[in-house]
């Protein structure tokens, strides 16, 4: 059934039977009022946060089932919210619909996005529903909470602290290349490359776990590249950086991937973009304790990239022993 069969209204009654949720201690009045109304956490910071996905921009609706395409739309934010070291809370969700979508695809969409929100025990608290002669636009507010002391920002690093990432990257970047083109790849391998895309997991605890150590200066995720991102951090932290390329862990996914279509892996690595993982700067007094901590609570290492340095600028000791400047080459919207 069409969207445009049933309206608005009955639409959003549907929506509101699947994101209901119990009440709880946020005091949560949700869907069906003029405004949701929350409690905050006395003392906590409010952090909020908000990402726009375009169809055929940032996703392809034949690429991805609906349900995917929620999860994937909140976990970017909440991936967000994470690089804060803050907590999610209520998740709102304006939705421009072209007018031959289906009721299920619309559920199927929210169902998917609860999954992730239920995780964390976050709240669908409420959004809009418009149709559109253009292309599904996602819009996903959420708001979290945080302690001000947990708070993590992008201008704290100082030269000498260790960089580092949660994760091995360029398997987001695999997994598109795999969904739009027709590469030969291990299975284990596409799996992975195509879970990193399409169900990307956002690091919330792993950022509160940092976060309480003390050791971590500065963060951030890392949606736009490696490379861009850390330009963010050293613009805001006023700082260079310094990349050892034998360091970069690329996912066995990108390598794989990459040799298929006769690219460099390092490449997807540094400037694929959407890995969702942390990056952060350490202490380096504390790194090895943290990181062996770390290692403890996750099962995975903290992998170290480089360090910051004095001097402005990404610079990249390669595995030949040359020294490189690095410009960033990921995707720019304007
Ligand atoms: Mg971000």
């Amino acid at each position: 059934m069409k969207i445009s069969e049933i309206g608005e209204k009955q639409l959003i009654k549907k929506i509101a039977q699947i994101v209901a949720t119990a009440p709880s201690s946020l005091g949560v009045l949700g869907i069906g009022d003029d405004a949701a109304v929350n409690v905050v956490t006395p003392g906590s910071l409010l952090v909020t946060t908000k990402d726009m996905l375009v169809e055929d921009i940032h996703f392809l609706r034949s690429a991805l089932s609906p349900a995917d395409l929620g999860y994937k739309s909140l976990a970017v934010n909440f991936s967000d919210i994470a690089a804060m070291a803050a907590m999610p809370r209520c998740v709102f969700v304006a939705l421009a619909l072209p007018k031959d979508t289906t009721v299920e695809y619309v559920l199927e969409f929210y169902r998917g996005m609860k999954q992730l929100a239920d995780r964390y025990g976050a709240v669908i608290c409420g959004g809009d529903t418009v149709g559109t002669p253009g292309p599904l636009i996602i819009s996903v507010t959420v708001q979290g909470e945080a302690d001000r002391d947990a708070l993590l920002l992008r201008n704290g690093a100082s030269p000498g602290d260790l960089l580092c990432t949660t994760g091995p990257l360029g398997a987001s970047a695999a997994g598109l290349a795999l969904l739009t083109g027709k590469i030969p790849c291990d299975e284990e391998m596409r799996r992975q490359a195509l879970q990193a895309h399409i169900r990307p997991e956002p690091r919330l605890d792993e950022a509160a776990f940092l976060s309480a150590s003390g050791h971590v200066t500065a963060a951030m995720d890392l949606s736009d590249g490696l490379l861009r991102d850390i330009t963010e951090i050293c613009e805001q932290s006023g700082c260079g950086a310094l990349l050892r390329e034998s360091q970069i862990p690329v996912h066995p996914a990108a390598v794989c991937v990459a040799e298929e279509k006769g690219a460099d892996p390092l490449d997807l690595a540094l400037s694929g973009g959407e890995d969702y993982e942390l990056l952060l700067t350490v202490n380096p007094e504390g790194f090895h304790s943290l990181s062996d901590t770390y290692r403890n609570r996750f099962g995975q290492p903290l992998y170290l990239l480089g360090e910051m340095t004095a001097s402005p600028g990404i610079v990249m000791f390669t595995k030949e022993g040359k020294r490189e400047s690095l410009t960033f080459k990921g995707f720019q919207h304007f």
